[in-house]
């Protein structure tokens, strides 16, 4: 049987991984990214559960250690910075946090020599037939292809292009988040501080001498926003953190001049179907959890599922997008449940919610402790 063709859009977590798997598998996978080389953002996420195992597999558990964080937990702190609460972040097993950045960067080397890569580039159109999909790029040739993946995140162009638009399957979960980069700022290298006014939180995140200031704030939809326009980013972040203390006039100081600033709508992709005859979506594209809930994982967990099963089945397309998408939304599903608790936790909306969420913090250890004791006993 003559070899598969797979073009893939994206290389951020979900695309590269897949890439590697599937020429694993004995696929001839093409990757269209639109950046220039690797993702720049480095807010720190995790590896954890089975995208371990699937990094194991990969051969790259040591490089992922190697680039990890060593935050151990996490202190909220009042506007004079004394700590009001705190919550451990020890990280479970095998499980790893590294600046996004260095994840797609190992994922991506791990791919490298199996795939072909088409860095500042993009899909333009699509057409499906009965034998295959043509793709136009907005700079390279065109050229058909057997199959075609969307990895390109939560505002995926193949989603866009093979099932409508955005507006239909992205859903705003009722909070913005920005991250910048502070890499000046020394912090303790263990400790992510967290200071919170009604409805608004800022984080500084340490992570091996980069650190990442992260802005979340409660605020609705807006149609009109544009995820591109950076200066609109700038005017909103500013004016919705106007007052807020701590080292906040510092920090939106500092954005006035960032030039690596990131501004999005924090929002889960909800979509009946992953899969349309020839062209699949995979990751954020697919099932966006939101920043809260191991998107990274499930875009490891899903691309190793899919490639898994396109191997299985490679004569026939239609029956691995059905397995693959059976398997992996029982993993999504949970996650994507579970986003308003960590909101409420994380950015509570009242100064009583603050207050009540610190005095919860505090009472932690006792319980634990206490659970412990009994399990002691018992
Ligand atoms: C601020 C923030 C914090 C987060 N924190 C965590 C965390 O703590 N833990 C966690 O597990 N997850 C976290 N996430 C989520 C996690 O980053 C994503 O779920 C994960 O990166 C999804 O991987 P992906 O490959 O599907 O998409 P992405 O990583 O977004 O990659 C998509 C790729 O497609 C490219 N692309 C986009 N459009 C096109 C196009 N038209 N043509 C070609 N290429 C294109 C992009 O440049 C990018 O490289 C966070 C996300 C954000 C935004």
């Amino acid at each position: 049987m003559r070899t598969r063709s797979v073009l893939i859009s994206g290389a951020g977590v979900a695309g590269p991984t897949f890439a590697y798997w599937l020429a694993r598998h004995g696929f001839r996978p093409t990757v269209v990214e639109c950046a220039q080389g690797m993702r720049s953002s480095g807010s720190p996420i995790d590896v954890r559960g089975r995208a371990v195992s699937v990094a194991e597999q990969m051969g790259i558990m040591p490089q992922l250690r190697a680039a990890a964080t060593e935050v151990t937990g996490l202190n909220f702190v009042s506007d004079s910075g004394h700590q009001v609460g705190s919550i451990p972040m020890q990280v479970m097993g095998d499980s790893v946090e590294l600046p996004r950045f260095d994840l797609a960067t190992i994922l991506l080397e791990a791919a490298r020599d199996k795939a072909e890569f088409l860095f500042e580039d993009s899909i333009a159109t699509l057409h499906q037939d009965a034998g295959g999909v043509d793709v136009a790029f907005e700079h390279a040739p065109p050229r058909r292809f057997d199959l075609v993946i969307g990895a390109d995140g939560l505002h995926s162009r193949t989603r866009r292009l093979a099932f409508g638009p955005e507006g239909e399957y992205v859903r705003h979960m009722g909070v913005w988040v920005a991250t910048m980069p502070v890499d000046d700022l020394t912090l303790d290298q263990h400790k992510v501080l967290l200071h919170n006014s009604p409805g608004r939180a800022v984080s500084l995140h340490p992570g091996r001498g980069k650190t990442m200031a992260a802005f979340m704030y409660r605020g609705p939809g807006d149609e009109n926003f544009d995820h591109r326009d950076t200066t609109d980013h700038k005017c909103r972040l500013i004016e919705a953190y106007t007052g807020a203390g701590w080292r906040v006039p510092e920090l939106l100081q500092r954005v006035h001049e960032a030039d690596d600033l990131y501004f999005d709508s924090v929002s889960q992709v909800r979509i009946d179907r992953w899969s349309t005859r020839r062209v699949a979506l995979l990751g954020d594209a697919a099932s966006c959890v939101s920043l809260f809930g191991d998107g990274s994982t499930l875009a490891m967990a899903g691309a190793s599922t899919l490639a898994q099963a396109l191997a299985a089945t490679p004569a026939d397309h239609t029956a691995a997008f059905r397995h693959y998408e059976r398997e992996h939304r029982r993993l999504v599903a949970p996650k994507q449940r579970a986003v308003g608790q960590a909101t409420a936790l994380l950015i509570p909306a009242s100064r009583f919610g603050i207050a009540a969420r610190n005095a919860a913090t505090r009472l932690w250890p006792l319980a634990s402790s206490l659970q412990q004791l009994r399990r002691a006993l018992s």
